[in-house]
């Protein structure tokens, strides 16, 4: 069993990352942000909620988004592992995931986080919006929100990791091929 948080702001080249690493480790891909995208494409009512608050830029609340991201383990029970992409975003989330996972004598273990300077990643999501289709890469006042909400609620969590030990500083600027080289040599 191998369990990675992959930790960062928006725009750190998480989900491109977690893709990566999930082929090459042979793990469960779940990113919350994915799942709230494809509730809502489907009209589901989870989808309905979760819309206002991503189109503002703001998390969706804790308890919707922990109940849904344990359902989603629970559909994988025999997994080798899972990464972990967007999630958790509060440490309300980190402390439910991992009494939930010890639940299931699991635990994580790497919580490597890319670190990308703040007019890096606004330029990245901005580019990205161009063809994402997402509309909360399109507006440049929606970034920054993101921004802010993983500033004030995200960006503490690391001192949460840190404690355990787990944390890994990963340089998050440079090519694909790079920084998912930093990323395995963390991982092992
Ligand atoms: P992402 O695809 O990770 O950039 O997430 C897009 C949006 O989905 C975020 O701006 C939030 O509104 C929502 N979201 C994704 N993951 C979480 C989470 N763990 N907690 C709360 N909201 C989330």
């Amino acid at each position: 069993m191998l369990n990675i948080v992959l930790f960062g702001p928006p725009g750190a080249g998480k989900g491109t990352q977690a893709q990566y690493l999930t082929e090459h480790y042979q793990l469960i891909h779940l990113s919350t942000g994915d799942i709230f995208r494809y509730n809502i494409k489907n009209g589901t009512e989870l989808g309905k909620l979760a819309k206002g608050y991503m189109d503002e830029g703001q998390l969706v609340p804790d308890e919707v988004t922990i109940k849904m991201l344990q359902s989603e383990v629970d559909r994988h029970e025999a997994a080798n592992g899972f990464i972990f992409d967007g999630f958790p975003r509060t440490v309300e989330q980190a402390k439910a995931l991992d009494n939930f996972l010890s639940d299931k004598s699991w635990t994580i273990d790497h919580v490597p986080a890319l670190e990308v300077p703040d007019e890096e990643l606004v330029n990245r999501l901005l580019n990205r919006g161009k063809t994402s289709g997402r509309s909360d890469d399109q507006n440049e006042e929606v970034i920054w929100k993101r921004i802010g909400e993983y500033n004030d609620k995200t960006a503490p969590l690391k001192n949460y990791y840190e404690e355990s030990g787990k944390l890994r500083h990963i340089d998050g600027v440079g090519s694909i091929e790079e920084i998912f080289g930093r990323l395995k040599e963390a991982i092992g």
